[in-house]
């Protein structure tokens, strides 16, 4: 299926996992995609995937989707590329500083709320000119059950108040952009195996932290076990497509009934 012949997406964390795999699947269904991420040699393969699945359809962005300067000029770089913009995947995110809310600093705090709000932000703002410039548009937000359906991941205070704050921003943007038939939408997995952990930082003091209770995290009644990054894509895909042309505004879990344990 060819869902995405002669259109341009941008994907945020493009280099791994769920932005990955994204990348892979719209390339595959006609996409011409731009991979924004801050790790180069992961990016860049993905890049080659991507030209041997059709030559001249993705071009790596070094960018840290937290600086604005650097936001605008790689929005601009990819639309003087590819010739405009039709899709936007805000997917980067990070674990960031875990640990009791007393003991993470100031810059913990900083460092999760910059990449996985702020990075969101400017992932919208500099792009929603070109998406009015063409009349319409589709939008992704990548959030969490963590934040939203699930509260017991202990220690991830900053990222779950990140994940809560997409959720809100995807439908005040859906609102303020439905004049101009730019769909916003925002995904909630639960876990999905990725590289994600990698970003974890723990303080020494998580270990203080009192775990109240048995909880099942991870653990996925449909699947026994953590979902794939391709599960995610598929959602993606479809809420990046015209299938989806009458939904916006929506925010859709997809965890294999994790959070309903
Ligand atoms: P991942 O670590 O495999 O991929 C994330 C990518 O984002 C990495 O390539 C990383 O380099 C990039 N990135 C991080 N900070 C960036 C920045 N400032 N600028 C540009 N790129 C940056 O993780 P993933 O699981 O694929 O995460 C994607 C999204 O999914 C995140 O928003 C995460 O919060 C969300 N999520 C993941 C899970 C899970 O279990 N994996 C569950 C729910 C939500």
């Amino acid at each position: 299926k060819q869902r995405f012949a002669g259109k341009t997406a941008i994907i945020t964390g493009a280099g791994s996992g769920i932005g990955r795999a994204t990348a892979i699947k719209m390339a595959r269904e006609g996409a011409n995609i731009a991979l924004f991420d801050l790790v180069n040699e992961r990016t860049a393969d993905v890049e080659r995937k991507l030209n041997q699945i059709r030559k001249g359809c993705a071009l790596a962005v070094d960018v840290d989707t937290s600086n604005p300067e650097r936001m605008e000029a790689a929005v601009k770089k990819t639309v003087e590329h590819f010739g405009g913009l039709d899709i936007v995947f805000a997917n980067a995110g990070i674990n960031g500083s875990i640990g009791p809310i007393e003991e993470l600093s100031i810059e913990d705090w900083q460092r999760t709320l910059n990449v996985n709000l702020t990075g969101t932000f400017l992932s919208l703002k500099y792009t929603i000119p070109h998406m009015k410039s063409k009349g319409k548009g589709s939008i992704i937000i990548t959030s969490s059950i963590n934040g939203n359906r699930r509260f017991a991941s202990f220690g991830f205070s900053p990222y779950s108040t990140t994940k809560a704050g997409q959720v809100a921003f995807a439908k005040m943007a859906a609102l303020e952009l439905a004049k101009f038939k730019i769909r916003v939408n925002v995904v909630s997995p639960g876990a999905i195996s990725t590289n994600i952990d990698q970003s974890t930082e723990p303080t020494e003091e998580l270990e203080s932290i009192v775990i109240p209770i048995e909880f099942p995290e991870g653990q996925q009644p449909l699947a026994d076990g953590p979902g794939k990054p391709e599960d995610v894509a598929n959602l993606v895909s479809f809420l990046a497509s015209d299938e989806s042309s009458h939904i916006t505004g929506a925010h859709i879990v997809i965890d294999g009934a994790e959070s309903l344990l």
